[in-house]
C-alpha cells in the first residue's frame, strides 16, 4: 500500500500532464498558422421603432422619404445586410453594429468598431433635404487621414451608381463625426431619400444590392490586405480541408484569452507530454491510480464550475438591466442622435 502523501503527489503531478494532453489533442492546437479573417465593421444608420408598451424607449427612423414613406433606418439596414453577405463571400469577418431594428448611440457604434479592431469602419446613411431637388452620392470623412479612403469609396460608388444616373457629389469633411474610431472611417450617403427618383431607386432590392456591391468595392480597393488575406485563407483551406478557416466562426471573442503560441508554447507542451510518457512508462500502476483519482474528482469540480457560472450569469443579467435603464434615459430626448447629419 502506497502512502497517501505519495499518491497525492502523483495526482498533483498528473494534472498539468493531463491538461497538456487535452491541449495537444484539441483541434486548435496546431491551427496557429491559420490565417485569421480580417474584420470590417459596418454601421447601419439610425434604428429603433415606436413601442407603445415602452413609451420611454428611444426610436430613430432617420430621414423619411416624402414620396414613398421609406424610412432611412430600414434602407440602411437592408443595404448593410447585403454588404455583410458580400464581404463574407470574400472571407472577411463583417460585423454589423446592429442587425435588427434597435436604437444605438454613437458611442456604442464606435465601440463596436474599436473593440473588434476593425480594419475599416463604414457607416451607412441616406441623404435628405428640405426640398426634393438635391440628389447624388456623397461620402463624409471625419479626419484628414481618412480623405484617401473617402475618395476611393466615392470613386468606387460612382462606378456602380453613375450608370443609373446618380450624380457624384464627391467627399466632404465632417469632423464632428466618428472622431473616436481608431481605423479608417467613412460615412456613405449614396442617394437622397428626399428626391423622389432616388427614393424610388433606394426602395428596390436591385439597387440595394448594387449599393452593397459599390461599398464593398470601395472597402476592398482601399485596403488591399483584405483580398490578400482572402487568398491566404483560400490557400489554407485547400491545404487543410480538415481544418478550414471560415470568416465569422473563426473570430476569437474579446473575452477569450489567447492560446499559448510560438516556440515557447510548443516547447512547454512537448516537455509536458514527455513527462507524461516517462511517468506512464516508469510508474504504470501509479499513473492508473492518478487517472482514477482525477476521474473521481471531476464531478465535484464540474459542480463547482456550474454553480460559479450560474452566479456569473445572474451578475451579468443585473448589470445588463442597469445598462439598459441608463441607455433608455440617455435616449429619452425628442430628437435623434443623427440630427446633425441633415
Ligand atoms: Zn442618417
Amino acid at each position: 500500500m502506497r502512502r497517501p502523501a505519495t499518491r497525492l503527489l502523483h495526482v498533483l503531478l498528473s494534472v498539468p500532464v493531463v491538461i497538456a494532453l487535452v491541449i495537444a489533442a484539441s483541434p486548435n492546437a496546431h491551427a496557429q498558422d491559420a490565417p485569421v479573417p480580417m474584420v470590417v465593421v459596418i454601421d447601419p444608420g439610425h434604428g429603433g421603432a415606436v413601442n407603445p408598451a415602452q413609451p420611454d424607449m428611444p426610436f430613430d427612423p432617420g430621414a423619411i422619404a416624402p414620396s414613398n414613406g421609406l424610412e432611412e433606418k430600414d434602407a440602411t439596414l437592408a443595404v448593410s445586410l447585403r454588404l455583410r453577405a458580400l464581404l463574407e463571400q470574400d472571407d472577411i469577418n463583417a460585423i454589423l453594429t446592429r442587425s435588427t431594428d434597435i436604437p444605438l448611440s454613437v458611442q456604442q457604434r464606435s465601440d463596436t468598431a474599436n473593440n473588434n479592431t476593425a480594419s475599416v469602419f463604414v457607416s451607412v446613411h441616406f441623404n435628405s433635404f428640405t426640398d426634393g431637388g438635391p440628389n447624388g452620392s456623397l461620402v463624409l470623412y471625419p479626419k484628414d487621414s481618412d480623405l484617401a479612403f473617402a475618395k476611393t469609396m466615392s470613386d468606387a460608388m460612382f462606378t456602380y451608381l453613375g450608370p443609373l444616373g446618380v450624380a457624384n457629389d464627391g467627399v466632404t469633411l465632417r469632423d464632428n463625426w466618428w472622431i473616436h474610431t481608431q481605423m479608417p472611417t467613412v460615412t456613405v450617403e449614396p442617394a437622397f431619400l428626399s428626391n423622389a427618383r432616388e427614393a424610388a431607386l433606394i426602395a428596390t432590392p436591385g439597387f440595394q444590392q448594387l449599393l452593397a456591391m459599390s461599398i464593398r468595392a470601395g472597402i476592398e480597393r482601399y485596403d488591399p490586405q483584405l483580398l490578400q488575406r482572402k487568398a491566404a485563407i483560400v490557400a489554407w483551406n485547400t491545404a487543410h480541408p480538415d481544418r478550414p478557416v471560415t470568416a465569422p466562426s473563426t473570430v476569437i471573442p474579446r473575452t477569450t484569452a489567447p492560446a499559448a503560441s510560438g516556440w515557447l508554447g510548443t516547447v512547454v507542451r512537448d516537455a509536458l507530454i514527455l513527462c507524461l510518457l516517462v511517468v506512464v512508462v516508469r510508474r504504470p500502476l501509479a499513473s492508473w491510480r492518478a487517472v482514477r483519482a482525477i476521474a473521481a474528482a471531476l464531478p465535484m469540480t464540474l459542480d463547482r464550475v456550474l454553480i460559479h457560472r450560474a452566479a456569473r450569469r445572474r451578475r451579468r443579467r443585473a448589470l445588463a438591466m442597469r445598462a439598459d435603464a441608463a441607455r433608455a434615459q440617455r435616449f429619452a430626448r425628442p430628437h435623434h442622435v443623427y440630427d446633425e447629419l441633415y
